[in-house]
């Protein structure tokens, strides 16, 4: 059956449940819910009081049609025409969504929000007679729900937490500012819609994506993982997640997540510091304001012999300090509780077993989070070993001293970085510098103008090299008010890794010897010009006596008697000795003249020339020379043929009358030299005079004997000495001679 208006619905409702139609009328008007009847046109035929308190008008009977309300709108806040309400929409046939949820505003301007349910009335034919609706006020719920989800923002937004829902394929829907900052996002844009795993750490990628899965299946769970933030930086964070239905119907991903980077890098560096701690070498203590120890490392067992078990509890007085150093303790406490810090104090500790160990202490108050001094760490080092060495490196230090100040030259040590530390006596004797002035440049302070910055840029480059330094220069000496020539010379010490630690240098006193080298350089520069210019000089008046002797034997000879003409023969060979002397004295002045750097020379070509040159004697004399392979060698070419020519020479002309000369001529290499050979089978010589025969005009037979005049071995000293090399002979009287020099490779 269908009923038409509220009457016969008080009628059917007071039919069925025993209730009078007045009864029901009168229950309609008072029950607190708002309930109003239209006819078939949706004009208005009841209203009770509820109805028109909730929408704040008493609409007209018969006039008003759809609503009981003033204004409509849907929950998004669309106004609603009253032809469009849900009364309106299930009078004229349509289907009214049941629950749901509006809202109306008063004529007074005041808004609530309610559900309707319209119904719709029929006669016993089914013809349309009215509506009925109910409308459910629920601003209440709506009011507490629009709090609660306000009260989310605020807490979403003011959380310094990341806030995110993520989708089940991973698609970030939601981000807080807090959790942009995170990601390094400039803005919501940047991350928001886009994948979460562009932000995921490649390694935890797929855990997450586990992860994501669990919760959009409806799970709850907590998971720690990496993200790289947009501009590359890591973090460690920890989320909580939960399952959060979406308006579409969909389970996402609901997400706290907070920054853990600091606590895993504290997690981290705590176990570092346990590591470090333990795996130190040092023992390391802690110990509380009452001197009561807290901590004790594998070392301390070590050092002290005592286990973590047996100290931990104990004070460090009764535990490791000896009776007579028990004030020290107080002390150390005293200077922790003013904050203090106790750096490398040296001391005596007792062991476990009662022997004694030297020690040195750092120790530091430790302080809690509100920075009160709440007990110390205290690092003890063995130094028993270093306190020996260093004992001994005092001692080796003082004998060094003793050493050095006995020494006639100035001694000095430096730094590795050439900077002076250490003067002996004779430098501050010399200087009269006081012993403050020290150090460093005060050297310089001495040092001729002239010489100051070749001494400086040599002491730079042996400091720069590690290589020895030597060089000379002229300090002021300030007693007799002069330059002195002084040659300073350094040399680096090393450790075992080659590395220099330091230092030694003397100052030596050459100033006598510069001094005499000088005057002999003189000298010999006048001797040269000397000899050059006499032995010149003669050539002239020996060429006249020889011509005018000549000229006597030719023209006059026949009326010279025989004694005459013996004394002209002595006169002529006289002039003839005299003139091969001369020659070879301005030889031996001119050996070394040679200015010019020398070429490389072939030995063998100056053999060549030399044995040309020597031809006729060896022709004459039958003599075989004889040559092993020969260098090349950086000496003047005239030099190595005068050498050859002199000492081949010289073998052929000291012969052995018992059998013909035979020379061999050879060269072997020993390290920076050539040692060359010329041997002959000849005479020999006295060892007696090995020495000797090098020397000028030194002879060891008469002219009578045999021809010479004792400059030939000067002048072969001589041009070896330029090239700095030497000249010898070993020799065997009756059978021969082996005359040997050495020249620069
Ligand atoms: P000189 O040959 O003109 O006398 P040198 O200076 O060449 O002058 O030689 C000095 C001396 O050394 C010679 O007088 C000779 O007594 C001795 N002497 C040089 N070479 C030989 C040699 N090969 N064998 C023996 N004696 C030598």
């Amino acid at each position: 059956m269908t009923l038409t208006n509220a009457r016969e619905l008080s009628a059917f409702v007071s039919r069925n449940s025993n209730l009078s139609e007045t009864v029901l009328g009168e229950i309609m008007d008072a029950v607190p819910v708002a309930i109003y009847m239209t006819d078939a046109h949706g004009r208005l035929t009841y209203f009770n009081p509820a109805a028109a308190k909730l929408s704040g008008r008493s609409p007209e009977i018969g006039t008003d049609q759809w609503c009981v309300t003033w204004k409509i709108f849907l929950s998004d806040g669309t106004p609603l025409r009253d032809d469009q309400c849900p009364m309106a929409v299930a009078l004229t046939g349509g289907e009214a969504p049941a629950g749901m949820e509006c809202m109306a505003e008063r004529p007074d301007g005041t808004r609530f929000w309610f559900t309707p349910y319209p119904a719709v009335l029929r006669d016993a034919e089914g013809r349309v007679v009215g509506g009925i609706n109910v409308l459910i006020d629920i601003t209440e719920r709506k009011n507490a729900h629009r709090e609660v989800s306000e009260q989310f923002r605020a807490i979403v937004e003011t959380t310094p937490q990341c806030v995110k829902v993520v989708a089940p394929d991973g698609t970030l829907l939601f981000m807080n500012p807090p959790g942009l900052e995170m990601l390094g996002a400039s803005c919501p844009a940047a991350v928001i819609g886009q994948s979460v795993y562009n932000v995921i750490a490649p390694e935890d990628q797929e855990r997450f994506r586990v992860f994501n899965q669990m919760i959009c299946g409806g799970k709850r769970g907590s998971l720690q993982f990496e993200i790289v933030g947009l501009k590359g930086a890591r973090r460690h964070m920890e989320t909580h997640a939960a399952p959060l239905q979406h308006a579409d119907g969909t389970t996402v991903h609901l997400a706290v997540a907070h920054d853990i980077t600091e606590r895993k890098r504290a997690e981290g560096s705590s176990f570092l510091l346990s590591a470090v701690v333990d795996s130190s070498d040092d023992a390391i203590i802690s110990k509380d304001l009452d001197g009561v120890i807290s901590s004790w490392n594998k070392s301390a067992e070590r050092l002290f012999g005592y286990t973590g078990e047996e100290a931990i509890g104990q004070t460090v007085a009764s535990l490791l300090i000896p009776e007579d150093r028990q004030e020290e303790e107080p002390d150390i406490l005293a200077r922790l509780r003013r904050g203090e810090r106790v750096d490398h104090f040296e001391t005596v500790r007792r062991r476990k077993n009662g022997s004694l160990i030297d020690i040195s202490l750092t120790i530091s108050p430790v302080k809690d989070l509100e920075g009160a001094i709440i007990g110390a760490s205290k690092i003890a080092r063995d130094i028993t070993e270093s306190k020996r060495v260093r004992a001994k490196l005092m001692e080796s230090e003082a004998r060094f001293r003793q050493l050095a100040d006995s020494m006639p030259q100035m001694v000095w040590t430096a730094r590795p970085d050439g900077s002076v530390d250490y003067f002996n006596e004779r430098w501050y004797e010399f200087t009269g510098f006081g012993r403050e002035t020290r150090g460093d440049t005060n050297w310089e302070r001495i040092l001729h103008p002239e010489d100051l910055q070749r001494t400086r840029d040599s002491w730079g480059a042996a400091v720069s090299s590690g290589q020895p330094y030597n060089v000379e220069y002229r300090f002021r000496d300030r007693r007799e008010n002069r330059w002195r020539w002084f040659i300073g010379r350094a040399l680096p010490v090393r450790d075992g890794t080659g590395k220099v630690v330091k230092w030694f240098g003397t100052s030596t006193d050459i100033d006598e010897q510069k001094r005499v080298e000088d005057q002999l350089r003189r000298a010999n520069q006048d001797l040269e010009q000397f000899a050059f210019s006499a032995s010149h000089d003669l050539q002239e008046p020996l060429r006249s006596i020889k011509i005018y002797s000549e000229l006597l034997m030719k023209r006059h000879a026949h009326s010279l008697d025989g004694e005459a003409l013996k004394f002209m023969s002595f006169l002529r060979n006289g002039a003839t000795r005299m003139e091969t002397l001369v020659r070879d004295l301005l030889t031996y002045t001119q050996a070394t003249r040679f200015d010019e750097p020398p070429k490389v020379t072939d030995a063998n070509e100056a053999l060549k020339t030399a044995l040309a040159n020597l031809s006729g004697a060896i022709g004459e004399s039958g003599a075989q020379v004889t040559t092993g392979p020969l260098p090349s060698l950086p000496v003047n070419g005239t030099h190595l043929q005068q050498l050859f020519q002199n000492l081949i020479g010289n073998a052929l002309k000291y012969r052995s009358p018992k059998r013909p000369p035979a020379v061999h001529v050879e060269a072997e290499r020993q390290s920076e030299n050539w040692v060359f050979s010329v041997a002959d089978n000849g005479i020999g010589i006295d060892p007696e005079y090995k020495e000797n025969i090098f020397g000028l005009f030194k002879r060891l037979h008469t002219s009578g004997e045999y021809s010479g005049t004792g400059i030939g071995l000067a002048i072969c000293r001589r041009i070896v000495d330029r090239y700095h090399g030497r000249i010898w002979v070993e020799s065997e009287p009756g059978r021969g001679s082996i005359f040997r020099f050495t020249l620069p490779v």
